[in-house]
């Protein structure tokens, strides 16, 4: 990496007004934050991919620190709770895909055209007709179904990512998952999916996401977690050679991404191609683990239950290089999620507040690989499932203007989303709903496990407030979301960071203290998963 000397200069100009600003110091002024982020994110951390030397080495620097804070472990061995996963590699040399029109074969260049997703269990051949099916998405609560009346047995579903505006965000994003995506095709009769992502929501760009597609992916080992049966083909295609699908159909591309940008509904029809795929996966058995803290509560009943805090301390490791920096280091994704942890943790055991509920301080492996980590504690934690009230989860909050503003992600969906108005409100600081809804990002973090075992949830991100700010935003994303320079050498507000973590003390004080545990509002479809 370069230009780290920068690094010194951005703290000063940053830090010494906000401190000026304020009357008080603040409990939290984000210098421990960033210190836990130096190391963290380290190259010799070497981008903490799940079950890498890295990891490893991140891991026992967390728990090192739970150690010094004095925290008691509540993983299965000691802090730590082992995970088991299978990743699985495409061999692209002996790996291919081509549309077959009017008998006659157009190859497809893999990386240009599409990207096999190795995240379902690829079949080793398929040959199927293909079929628009718009936003392929079906939602009987919105009476929304883009398969009906579509014959789709025995062929493979065209979709473009996003959902029509009558379908509200979180709704949107969970009909999104993976899981829950591939249910109503599977049910048609379907056998694999090809997916254009929609060109108004795409986080990374086309030609970043070609790069490092041989990267593996991985799934949690055992059956209980297979969600995808049945689907023998996951193709991504370029938006920008996304008329290959469509030549001849009577439609382009360019008109379903217009309709798709603005959420409007999109049209239905066959296509005039097969799909002819022949996938060769390397699969191998990875180990990695969650890490667990208990910050144990006072009162006699309430203890038993506990507020969980939860970040991801993975993230994608070494890839192709950009720029000549093939470290993905992951600072603000999430090495900045797990500082705010370690800074909570022992700041609340220093000066312990009169806690009634525990606290449980989760590190959860595998995030950057579908959630895999929290999937596997929300279906196995380590204290009785009942007893968690809530979680709080904190993925790339983004500190890069002054705090002002906090998306609340789940905001509507429980009275958490109250509480945690309450007291951002009572720092000066606004609250927002999802203002994107099509990026999906309620179900892209971990706070989502926790919801499908009926645990209410919620994640906060600083948001920009005026136009710059979020044009600075939007290219965070393009330029370093993901990317190598999501490193120790970006611009951040050390101010806005500790405001943050305020924040998050604040309303886990307040959650823990609170006669009652969190609800789920009567009008949320997450309700449905709740067990008590
Ligand atoms: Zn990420």
């Amino acid at each position: 990496m370069l230009r780290k000397s920068l690094l010194s200069l951005w703290i000063v100009v940053f830090l010494v007004p906000a401190l000026a600003q304020q009357g008080n110091p603040p409990a939290f002024d984000g210098k421990s934050w960033w210190e836990h982020i130096k190391v963290l994110a380290a190259d010799n951390m070497e981008g903490r991919d799940t079950g890498s030397r890295g990891l490893k080495k991140a891991e026992a620097y967390v728990v090192g620190q739970l150690k010094n804070a004095g925290l008691q472990p509540a993983g299965e061995e000691g802090y730590y709770q082992p995970v088991k996963f299978v990743s699985r590699q495409l061999v692209e040399q002996k790996s291919n895909a081509a549309l077959l029109r009017h008998g006659k074969a157009e190859p497809l260049t893999l990386g240009e055209d599409a990207i096999f997703s190795t995240r379902v269990d690829l079949a080793p051949e398929v040959e199927a007709p293909l079929v628009f099916v718009g936003y392929g998405l079906s939602v009987p609560e919105n009476d929304f179904d883009d398969l009906a009346g579509l014959d789709l047995k025995g062929k493979v579903a065209v979709l473009i990512s996003g959902s029509p505006s009558q379908i509200p965000s979180a709704l949107s994003a969970h009909h999104q998952t993976a899981a829950e995506r591939w249910k109503p095709f599977f049910a048609a009769g379907a056998v694999g999916i090809v997916t254009i992502p929609n060109p108004a929501s795409m986080d990374v760009p086309w030609s970043r996401i070609a790069l490092n597609r041989l990267h593996p992916s991985m799934d949690l080992a055992g059956s209980e977690f297979s969600e995808t049966d049945g689907e023998k083909l996951a193709l991504y295609f370029n938006p920008a050679h996304a008329d290959k699908l469509f030549a001849g159909s009577g439609h382009n591309f360019q008109e379903l991404a217009e309709l798709a940008k603005d959420r409007k509904p999109l049209p239905h029809f066959p296509l005039t191609a097969s799909i002819r795929a022949r996938a060769r996966l390397k699969t191998k058995v990875v180990m990695s683990s969650n890490l667990v803290a208990r910050l144990p509560g006072n009162d006699p009943q309430l203890k038993n239950e506990y507020v969980v805090l939860s970040a991801h301390i993975d993230h994608v490791g070494i890839g192709e290089p950009v720029n000549g920096d093939r470290i993905y280091n992951g600072a603000m994704d999430n090495a900045a999620g797990v500082a705010v942890l370690l800074d909570v943790a022992a700041s609340l055991k220093r000066h312990p507040e009169d806690l009634k509920r525990s606290l449980l301080f989760v590190f959860v492996t595998g995030e950057e690989k579908g959630l895999l980590g929290s999937k596997y504690f929300a279906a196995h934690p380590t204290v009785d499932p009942k007893s968690m009230v809530a979680d709080i989860n904190v993925d790339m909050f983004r500190p890069l203007v002054p705090l002002n503003l906090l998306t609340v992600l789940g905001l509507a969906e429980s009275d958490l989303g109250d509480v945690a108005r309450q007291v951002a409100e009572s720092d000066g600081v606004s609250v927002q709903p999802d203002p994107q809804p099509l990026r999906n990002v309620f179900v892209r973090s971990d706070q989502y496990s926790f919801i499908r075992h009926g645990v209410p949830a919620l994640a906060m991100d600083v948001a920009p407030s005026t136009p710059e700010q979020k044009q600075m935003f939007q290219d965070w994303l393009t330029h370093r979301y993901h990317a190598p320079s999501d490193d120790l050498d970006q611009p951040v507000d050390l101010a806005a960071a500790g405001k943050y973590e305020e924040i998050v003390q604040q309303l886990l004080v307040k959650v823990a203290d609170d006669p009652q545990r969190p609800q789920w509002k009567a009008e949320s479809f997450f309700r449905r998963y709740a067990k008590n």
